[in-house]
């Protein structure tokens, strides 16, 4: 795997070439424009320029991550237009800076249901589709918790979005270890894991998984809440990432971190990437996650999380 984090673009987006070289990336995730807003400057010329001759120097592929507002199965008519103007313009961003994919959750039906869901986010990627022909940037839809009315956790809703939208074959997924997780594929044992990518490779079909996002699971399987933790230190444990660091059908795909800051609040990426790599060749990692000891605190009928998280 081509190991990495989400960088900050603070400063600028070079800095988030210099931020992942300090923490040892061989990839990284960035925010190609605000991610809690609708409208975003043009990039200044300079800024594009030094973004791309300093990712020139490492080589690294480089994902941006779409804005969180941006929801392709919205039934409200301006929500629906925001959400595909904002996304073209993500994918037109990560064109100019040169980035290789654009990571996208793949939408929310808000009680509408899952079918109606996956025919709106499928034509808003038709529309995608039309407007944004000719670009090299690839879209990846990322496997969501399945938290509220978020579309993706099931990987059949993945291939029936691909399926009918046009283009759809051009599309590529963005496989959360955490959501994955978290929405009921249990990638906490061997046969989990097992399980879970002979499915994914029945369903989607693994030429389709073209990115990793890595984190652990504050949450147990089947909670479908979606809250990160760090690596070995929530419900998935070691041996998944064990697994994943090993597997010959994932050497060249890149695997990203967004793992939550540590009690010193500083961001934790060098140190959990430094437990990535301290798996790679070593033997099977020994005891279950650590966090099957905790109390329970979800009620997975709820799928919510009680007390203070
Ligand atoms: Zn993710
Ligand atoms: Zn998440």
């Amino acid at each position: 795997m081509l190991l990495g984090a989400h960088e900050s673009v603070a400063g600028g987006a070079a800095h988030a070439i210099a931020r992942g070289r300090a923490d040892g990336c061989e990839a990284i995730q960035i925010f190609a424009r605000p991610s809690a807003q609708w409208r975003a400057k043009p990039l200044a010329p300079e800024e594009l320029s030094l973004f791309r001759s300093e990712r020139a120097t490492v080589g690294w592929p480089v994902l941006s991550h779409a804005s969180y507002l941006i929801n392709l199965s919205a039934a409200d008519p301006t929500i629906l237009a925001k959400s595909r103007q904002a996304l073209a313009e993500e994918m037109f961003r990560a064109e100019e800076l040169g980035l290789d994919f654009v990571v996208l959750h793949p939408g929310a039906h808000l009680g509408l249901g899952v079918e109606a869901g996956i025919a709106a986010a499928a034509a808003s990627l038709s529309d995608l589709h039309d407007r944004t022909r000719g670009l090299r940037v690839r879209l990846l839809l990322e496997i969501t918790a399945g938290q509220g009315s978020c579309l993706g956790c099931r990987f059949e809703e993945m291939e029936a979005i691909l399926a009918r939208a046009r283009g759809g074959h051009t599309i590529g997924i963005c496989f959360d270890t955490c959501h994955a997780h978290a929405s009921g594929h249990d990638l906490s044992t061997e046969a989990g894991y097992e399980r879970v990518f002979e499915a994914f490779a029945r369903v989607v079909g693994l030429d389709r998984l073209l990115a990793f996002h890595l984190n652990d699971s504050k949450t147990p399987t089947g909670s479908r809440v979606d809250r990160h933790a760090e690596i070995g230190d929530g419900y998935l444990g070691l041996l998944p990432f064990w697994r994943l660091v090993n597997d010959a059908r994932f050497r060249a795909t890149p695997a990203i971190l967004e793992t939550p800051s540590g009690p010193d609040k500083l961001p934790s990426f060098a140190r959990n990437l430094a437990r990535l790599r301290a798996l790679k060749g070593a033997p099977r990692p020994a005891g279950p996650p650590k966090s099957q000891a905790l109390p329970e605190k979800i009620d997975p009928r709820q799928g919510r999380l009680f007390g203070s998280e």
